[in-house]
């Protein structure tokens, strides 16, 4: 199918949104989104747009969605592939969960400079692309992580520590909230972090068993 004519440079969020509901499939969106230059500093500093991974068969058990990419994900265009990659990876491992079945996302498609945390305009932009995503796929259940992305599907007040858990209905999806991997690494093994982390995917797993 073809893709729709990518947004601007410093096209506005209704203008990706609009462009991101006239992808008709993963492939199309997948092809707008990596021409999308409407964030002039993102589009101007990135080496690629990181558009998510997806299985294979396209209907993800569940789906994970962090804030945006880091230098790894900015050089390779896969998401969740540095080091908090790795450790999400053993972490799903040992929840049950195998990698090849979940869709891995980011708020933002494109990393900021120096890592800095996306401004509002650039989430609000590429908001579009990822609700398109979460349609295609058909996302019933989605993991949050971290507090950006919580906030992102929770509303703007959310609290980590309060929400985590259990699954909160968001558009008729079930939405956990949890942990980022990067936090679990910088309070260490033995931090609670990484302990909330496994808990939640453990339970995300039993949740959604046969959901694929
Ligand atoms: S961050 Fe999103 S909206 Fe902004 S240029 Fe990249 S793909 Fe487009």
């Amino acid at each position: 199918m073809a893709a729709p004519r990518p947004p601007r440079l410093d096209a506005p969020a209704e203008e990706v949104a609009r462009t991101a509901a006239a992808a008709p499939d993963w492939a199309a969106l997948a092809t707008a989104a990596r021409g999308c230059v409407a964030c002039p500093e993102l589009a101007a500093t990135r080496q690629h747009v990181v558009v998510g991974d997806v299985p294979a068969s396209g209907r993800p058990r569940l789906v994970l969605v962090g804030e945006a990419p880091g230098a790894t994900e900015d050089e390779t265009g896969r998401p969740f592939v540095g080091r908090s990659g790795q450790l999400l990876d053993q972490l799903l491992g040992e929840a049950g969960l195998d990698r090849a079945e979940v869709a891995v996302l980011n708020i933002v498609k494109c990393r900021p400079p120096a890592n800095r945390t996306p401004k509002a305009p650039e989430v609000a932009r590429c908001s579009g692309w990822l609700r398109r995503q979460l349609e295609l796929l058909d996302a019933r259940v989605v993991v949050a992580l971290g507090l950006s992305s919580a906030k992102w599907f929770l509303g703007p007040r959310t609290v980590l520590a309060t929400v985590r858990g259990r699954p909160h209905d968001v558009d008729g999806r079930a939405v956990w909230a949890t942990y980022h991997p990067s936090a679990a690494i910088r309070f260490g093994p033995k931090g609670a972090p990484r302990a909330g982390l496994l808990a939640d995917l453990t339970a995300v797993a039993a949740s959604s068993e046969g959901t694929a």
